[in-house]
């Protein structure tokens, strides 16, 4: 050690104690993350509010850190939670396991599943920590109904799939609503 190295390592102190402090005052002002985070995910539905996720569990085998289970079943014409044959009816990403890689959702055929900008995934309950299908499906919008129920977007699969909301809408329990009945613009289709 140099006799001047003591003076060194003061110099780096106080040149310290005159820069601006980059404390962040988590969580009372929360940061903006950046638009394509990957943070906790979301089941998305279809604009009537049906399910999205087909209970295929594509998304538990690409899963690297087997983080999703996935119990798919058939819909009934009684009981319908999505278009097609099948839905998820068991849904849960252990949040223990996951590393927020996002190979799940690059593997959904049907973009059921994407990732929101939440961040904070902390608990100190591991089973919390196992999010279910309630937990992850998103929220009802405007204009969507809670399954079960049947489609409301058209009577065929490709007038369902391929919803135009400037040809039809809104819809209700009873279909959707012909444009020339309808009294308000709808709501873009994300
Ligand atoms: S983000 Fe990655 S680790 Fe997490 S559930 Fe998806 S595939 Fe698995
Ligand atoms: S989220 Fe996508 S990949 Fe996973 S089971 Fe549902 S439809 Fe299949």
């Amino acid at each position: 050690m140099g006799i001047l190295d003591p003076y060194k390592g003061f110099g780096v102190t106080f040149s310290t104690m005159f820069k601006k402090p980059t404390t962040e005052q988590y969580p009372e002002e929360k940061k903006e993350t950046a638009p394509r985070f990957h943070g906790r995910h979301q089941l998305n539905r279809h604009p009537d509010g049906l399910e999205k996720c087909v209970g295929c569990e594509l998304c538990a085998w690409a899963c690297p850190a087997d983080a999703i289970y996935v119990e798919g079943a058939d819909n009934t014409d009684e009981e319908r939670y999505s278009p097609g044959e099948r839905y998820g009816r068991v849904y849960q990403i252990n949040y223990l396991r996951c590393i927020l890689c996002g190979l799940c959702i690059e593997a959904c055929p049907t973009r059921a599943l994407t990732m929101t900008n939440d961040y904070e995934l902390a608990d100190d309950s591991r089973s919390d920590l196992i999010f279910t299908k309630e937990q992850l499906l998103a929220p009802l919008g405007d204009g969507m109904t809670a399954p079960p129920h049947p489609l409301f977007l058209g009577d065929s699969e490709t007038d369902y799939y391929r919803f135009d909301p400037n040809r039809m809408g809104p819809f209700d329990a009873s279909g959707f609503v012909d444009v020339a009945d309808r009294d308000t613009e709808p709501e873009p289709v994300r």
